[in-house]
């Protein structure tokens, strides 16, 4: 190589009209794998060009090299991460070394006649996220890739990916062995059950065609397709049944189809001869995978909204028909994707889509966010899931157990049908208790409030299960937005919310960032424990604007009525004190503006860092109300990560440790007469609501999906009764009181399935 600017420009227009060349001679597959990787020695002028494939996911082997000895081909394997062309396939990046022998990676290996070579250059074949090889270059003296060189490589790696994926059968000789079982285990991303059809969401790539002989063709056409795409997304947008968030996140797409950089990127390369499918394919790719090595979820995620992006415009430029998708979309589809966008969900015909099964995926994707305003259940981190699965073929999601089932046999399948049937039949019969005071057997009333994240979550309060939201997560609108939500849009997502609740109060809580919460626009250093870092309450007293923002948008939205706030993650009273303080700075703001003030305040917090606990004394005489965040007192409590499902489930919040800190909580507040509720993960589980009724609380917020479970066992408990037997039990040395508790539920017609 060695070469740089225009000289390099000319290679790479060599290179690229030798390749086209090849690809429209007619010769069998793997002769032409040999004929390439000597053209791209041969253009690049390096001594060695070698194409490592990847066998049944697990070694990489030499596939064809020119200036490698001819007897290694085949011959010559090495394992992931062995070696640098293992290292280059491991991290899915390329790596250049000058010098091969100093690097402490590299793997020798005799048969391949490589002693006198030193420089090495890979760059990894990928189709979409998958790994298919390594694209390798050496030559003999020490020679330190320029960037440009590198992304020539990179350039030819994706021609070379195409060629190969469209050879599956003659490159990859080895399948990879999925397990027997036909229970995939995979991660929840909304719970819920569905039996149905696969479909199986296939991306558009920019197969066949690579290169174009009239580039202003291709340009007239990718512009096309942007404007098309454009109008698609404000038609989408401007839809009756679309929620803010969902607007939000077309919006920002919107952004992304007017960034100079990428549009111009993708002209550049059409005019360098690729189509303009190809050069939105690789701009595509290019940016996803740059995204993917970044070490920041946020960032890593958004690389999905890109990937989105990118089918769209292929499938815009593709003529791809979404009438026809959906036509042949079964009744009852179970949607199987790599991985799939919000607008490409948003395309599908919503009342046919049971749930979605993904390869990538997590729960703060945009798209598991979309998914969850249908209420559709989610599974993730399924391998290969659009190759297990067969179009057409019935599977039963279970997300509530986190489980996939394929091939499900009769017997299988009526199980779930019946269970499906019973949770209808169940949802009917809570909706007869909606009117229905709740209040125990033995007369104690409970408030039942539920917990929200979107505006678009509050809708059934109107219904009347609930008495109020405990529990207004803000975080969501803040993390899917590209940049820091001005007071205006804060207020209009708040004012949604207020409207949706009819009336009915929300606890606002005041932004709980940080840990696995990121904001891409709140710069963040690398934590070893972020759930313990600079989070929530700690991020938002030092970025003190971020919060007073908050606490004026809140004012506004209430626009005079009912204002509850809440401060999450306080550990010490003195950050109450100045939480408080900084809402006292803006109600005066307020006041001197002339805007209206609130009614009637409430100021609380919630208890989840054990530290408060010893200064409740302190604490309930300054708060109106406290509310125990159950999933991280729990977690710091018990020292155990909530989000490692490996340990999650070593200690239960039905230990008498866990049950003897709530109560004492409860207890306390009682005694200063201090409202006390209790939002987290615990209050939506009929067992777990009946032990904290029991040991004394009388608020329980909750995810919308559980109101009816909880209010049924209410109408069922005696509470005096139970209190008495729990109490008699929190000293027993146990790791846990579930099955005493389970065993005196049954004995007593306590309803908690
Ligand atoms: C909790 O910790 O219990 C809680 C409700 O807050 P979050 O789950 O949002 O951290
Ligand atoms: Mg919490």
């Amino acid at each position: 190589m060695r070469e740089n600017g225009s000289f390099l420009n000319d290679i790479s227009r060599n290179l690229m009209k030798r390749l086209r060349l090849l690809m429209g001679e007619k010769m069998p597959p793997l002769e032409r794998l040999n004929r390439l990787v000597e053209i791209v020695a041969k253009e690049l002028r390096v001594d060695v060009c070698s194409c490592y494939l990847l066998q049944a996911n697990e070694t990489l082997e030499l596939f064809a090299s020119y200036g490698l000895k001819k007897e290694a081909v085949r011959k010559t394997k090495l394992n992931l991460e062995e070696g640098i062309i293992g290292e280059i396939a491991f991290q899915k990046k390329p790596i250049a070394v000058s010098d091969v022998w100093a690097d402490p990676f590299f793997s020798y290996r005799p048969e391949t006649g490589e002693d006198d070579f030193k420089s090495l250059m890979g760059v990894p074949l990928l189709k979409e996220t998958r790994l298919l090889g390594v694209l390798a270059v050496q030559t003999k003296s020490n020679y330190l890739y320029s960037e440009e060189e590198t992304e020539l490589m990179e350039n030819t790696a994706m021609i070379v990916s195409e060629f190969i994926a469209s050879n599956e059968e003659t490159f990859f000789t080895l399948k990879a062995q999925g397990p027997a079982d036909d229970r995939i285990e995979a991660r929840r991303l909304n719970a819920g059950l569905a039996i149905g059809q696969v479909f199986i969401h296939r991306q558009t790539r920019a197969d066949g065609k690579l290169f174009a002989t009239d580039p202003l063709k291709e340009i007239q056409a990718f512009h096309q397709a942007l404007h098309t795409l454009q109008d698609d997304f404000e038609k989408l947008a401007a839809g009756t049944d679309v929620t803010q968030e969902q607007k939000t996140i077309l919006q920002t797409y919107q952004m992304f189809l007017k960034d100079k950089g990428w549009v111009q990127k993708i002209i550049e390369s059409i005019r360098s001869g690729l189509t303009a499918c190809a050069s939105v394919q690789r701009a595509g790719d290019e940016f996803c995978e740059r995204m993917r090595r970044l070490n920041d979820d946020y960032l890593r995620e958004r690389s999905y909204d890109f990937q989105d992006l990118t089918q769209q415009l292929l499938g815009r430029l593709s003529g791809e028909d979404w009438e026809q998708k959906n036509k042949e979309l079964p009744e009852k589809a179970i949607l199987a994707a790599s991985s799939l966008g919000p607008a490409e969900l948003l395309s599908y015909d919503k009342r046919k889509i049971k749930a979605l099964v993904l390869e990538n995926g997590s729960p703060t994707m945009h798209v598991a966010i979309v998914a969850r305003s249908y209420n559709l259940p989610i599974l993730a981190e399924i391998e290969n899931v659009t190759t297990r699965l067969t179009p057409g073929e019935t599977v039963i999601v279970d997300a509530d157990n986190e489980l996939l089932y394929l091939h499900p046999a009769l017997d299988k399948i009526k199980e779930f049908q019946a269970t499906l049937d019973k949770r209808e039949k169940l949802l009917k019969e809570y909706a007869k208790l909606k009117g229905k005071p709740c209040v125990s057997k033995d007369g104690v009333k409970v408030q039942l409030n539920m917990n929200a994240g979107l505006a678009s979550d509050i809708f059934a309060l109107a219904d009347g299960m609930a008495e109020e939201i405990g529990l207004y997560r803000t975080e969501l609108p803040f993390m899917s937005a590209e940049q820091l939500p001005n007071v205006a849009s804060q207020i209009e997502i708040y004012k949604k919310a207020l409207k949706n609740a009819e009336g009915k109060p929300i606890t606002f809580r005041t932004l709980d960032i940080g840990s696995d919460k990121v904001l891409p626009y709140v710069s963040h250093r690398e934590e070893a424990n972020p759930s313990m870092g600079w989070r929530s309450i700690r991020l938002t007293l030092d970025r003190r604007a971020i919060l007073r923002q908050q606490l004026r948008a809140f004012i506004r939205a209430v626009d005079g009525g009912v204002l509850k706030v809440m401060f999450p993650m306080v550990s010490t009273v003195e950050e109450f004190k100045q939480a408080k303080q900084t809402l006292e700075i803006e109600l005066q703001r307020e006041k001197e503006k002339g805007g209206k003030l609130p009614s009637n305040i409430q100021v609380g917090t919630m208890v989840e860092v054990p530290s408060l606990l010893c200064q409740l004394d302190a604490l309930l005489p300054l708060v109106d109300f406290i509310s125990v965040g159950s999933n991280d007192l729990s977690q710091f409590l018990f020292a155990i990560d909530r989000s490692d499902p490996m340990i999650w489930e070593r200690y239960d919040v039905l230990s008498p440790a866990m049950l003897k800190t709530l109560k004492f909580i409860s207890d306390k507040a009682d005694s200063y007469n201090v409202s006390c509720c209790l939002c987290g993960e615990m209050a939506s589980r009929p067992l777990e609501a009946m032990a904290l009724i029991a040991l004394g609380f009388r608020k329980l917020s909750m995810n919308i999906t559980a109101l009816g479970a909880v209010k049924a066992m209410i109408l069922s408990l005696n509470v005096k009764e139970t209190a008495e037997y729990l109490n008699s039990q929190l000293n027993q040395p146990v790791p846990s009181l579930r099955e005493r508790l389970r065993f005196f539920a049954l004995d007593h017609n306590i309803v908690i399935s």
